[in-house]
């Protein structure tokens, strides 16, 4: 019987694992079924972490730490979870290889995965010329011209770390303003090889056998369309939330959850069913920060500790 099952290796996940098994807690397991560290390992650039002077990225600024949770006993599963349901006082989790596992306490820090924007052609193209990586993908496009499509901080932060690499980066957005941070947006406006195509929207991406060839935006203000010759393109239109493990056979939860599936919780990470928390991403009104998600875990993990008495 485990005091507290993880689900999810990114920095709340891991911050919750710190602080539960540095606070006492003996069987604390943490689900991941990839390497620890989460959404933010493809992040190119990181500089807003407290204390962090240098520009890192999000793979070296996570690197330690799984190590340090480990070393206070935080284990970890490579194992991906599918349901969670409640038996009486106790959890039972199931893994997608059929493994079942028992615990006092849950916490879903699952966090989200890339939205698809739903235009023609993303599907059939996605890994092929389609990315929503620009640290894992951006290399492939060395010297070559690609397009960007998104107006908020991961759009403009990725154009700005593929103008690096890339001849020229088209910043392909369906407003003329954009939600990132006034900061980025300053950078990127300053960034002479990125060229804003604003006002549009994305009609299709198309290519042949070996990939994406090129994308057609139209004008929203006079419905003109323009083709954008580009072998790459890079998708960054927002997150949805990762909460199957908590969802029942009929589509409700097993919690309560905002119309988005965004897990409610309290200012203790409690959700409404006892002994089940959340933390970062995956719950409502989330910074979307790392920072912030490391709070999640700590904060999750010391009422946790007091709940198991
Ligand atoms: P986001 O802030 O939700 O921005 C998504 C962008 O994509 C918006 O500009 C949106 O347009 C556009 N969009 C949405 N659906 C679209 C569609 N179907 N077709 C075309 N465009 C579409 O998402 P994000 O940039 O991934 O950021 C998510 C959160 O993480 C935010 O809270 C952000 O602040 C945070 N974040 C922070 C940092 C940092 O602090 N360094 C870095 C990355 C992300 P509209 O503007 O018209 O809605």
């Amino acid at each position: 019987m485990l005091d507290l099952a993880i689900i999810g290796g990114g920095p709340a996940g891991l911050t919750a694992g710190l602080y539960s098994t540095r606070g006492g807690l003996k069987e604390v397991v943490m689900f991941e079924m990839g390497m620890p560290g989460g959404q933010i390992t493809g992040s190119s650039e990181i500089e807003n972490y407290p204390g962090q002077l240098e520009v890192v990225s999000g793979l070296d600024l996570m690197q330690s730490w799984p190590q340090q949770a480990m070393k206070f006993g935080l284990k970890h599963e490579m194992k991906k979870i599918s349901s969670v349901v409640k038996n009486g006082d106790i959890f039972i989790l199931t893994a997608d290889d059929g493994s079942t596992f028992e615990s006092k306490s849950v916490l879903l820090a699952t966090g989200s995965v890339p939205r698809r924007a739903g235009f023609k052609g993303e599907n059939e193209f996605f890994g092929r010329g389609i990315s929503t990586c620009a640290t894992c993908d951006g290399f492939f496009y060395k010297g070559k011209e690609v397009a960007v499509v998104g107006g908020g901080d991961s759009a403009l932060e990725e154009a700005v770390y593929l103008s690096k690499i890339c001849s020229k980066v088209y910043l392909v957005h369906r407003r003329d303003t954009y939600r990132a941070a006034p900061s980025t947006i300053e950078h990127m406006k300053k960034t002479e090889n990125i060229e804003e195509v604003t006002n549009v929207d994305v009609e299709e991406v198309f290519g042949d056998a070996s990939g994406v060839t090129g994308l057609k935006v139209k004008s929203k203000e006079d419905g003109t369309i323009r083709q954008l010759d580009v072998p790459g393109v890079f998708i960054f239109v927002g997150r949805d939330v990762l909460n199957e493990p908590i969802k029942n056979e009929d589509g409700t939860f097993i919690c309560d959850t905002d119309d988005q599936g965004q897990v409610i919780v309290d200012l203790k990470m409690r959700t409404s069913l006892s002994g089940l928390y959340a933390a970062g991403d995956v719950r409502i009104d989330a910074a979307k920060q790392v920072v912030c998600a490391a709070g999640d875990g700590a904060t999750a993990a010391v009422d946790i500790i007091d709940f198991l008495g």
